[in-house]
């Protein structure tokens, strides 16, 4: 699992908290107005074809605008946060080059797309821990998986707020947890928003986001 700290191609500033980077194909499912579509502490490589957003291209790292604590915001129009849609809008701190687009505003959902042009990455230490769950096998498989997964000493099947509790304290670190495929295997009975729910109320410590296949990869 690499992590980086973005920083200025043109003059070296750092831009970035250190960020782990999601190594899979995928993209992010069930885009919500007003939340942010990249956990905390991530960096999410949006996959070729990737089109959901206005503000992010295919091959742009996807952040969240709280992991860019130094960039300027300049430049842009929205209603109550940056819209995205006047092209780049956060600017480095050291030399004012224009390097990312951000979404912020109350009607899109909020991620920042960082042009990879425009970047360089510094190796840094992993700050959260990112893991991809396969998914497909319902409920219990999940809980077996995440149970393996954190190394849990105790088995508390499927009441994984009990699991991530335990976690937090006994390992303090994020853990975000990217389920691909998870909104096709809700409709198909798990119930991943009541699991998700459970796990983001034990706390900060293990975060749940969903995902789906990136459309090359089903062509494929
Ligand atoms: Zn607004
Ligand atoms: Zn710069």
């Amino acid at each position: 699992m690499d992590a980086w700290i973005l920083t200025c191609r043109a003059c070296r500033a750092p831009l970035s908290l250190p960020l782990t980077a999601l190594d899979a194909q995928v993209d992010p499912a069930r885009l919500e107005e007003g939340r942010d579509v990249v956990p905390r502490g991530c960096l999410w490589p949006a996959a070729p074809g990737f089109a959901e957003l206005h503000a992010v291209r295919g091959g742009d790292w996807m952040v969240c605008r709280a992991d860019l604590p130094d960039a300027v915001s300049r430049g842009d129009h929205g209603c109550c946060g940056p819209s995205g849609l006047d092209g780049p809008n956060l600017h480095c701190p050291g030399c004012d080059a224009a390097f990312a687009t951000e979404m912020g505003d109350c009607w899109a959902p909020h991620v920042v797309g960082v042009d990879p042009r425009r970047v360089e990455r510094a190796q840094a230490e992993v700050s959260t821990a990112v893991y991809v769950y396969e998914g497909g096998g319902g409920a219990w498989a999940f809980a077996a998986w995440l149970h393996e997964t954190l190394a849990a000493e105790d088995w508390y099947g499927l009441e994984l707020g009990q699991l991530a509790a335990a976690w937090a304290a006994r390992a303090p670190g994020a853990v975000v947890v990217v389920w691909v495929g998870a909104d096709d295997e809700e409709a198909a009975g798990t119930p991943v928003t009541a699991m998700m729910a459970a796990l983001a109320g034990a706390g900060p410590g293990v975060t749940a986001v969903r995902a789906g296949l990136a459309p090359e990869v089903e062509a494929g």
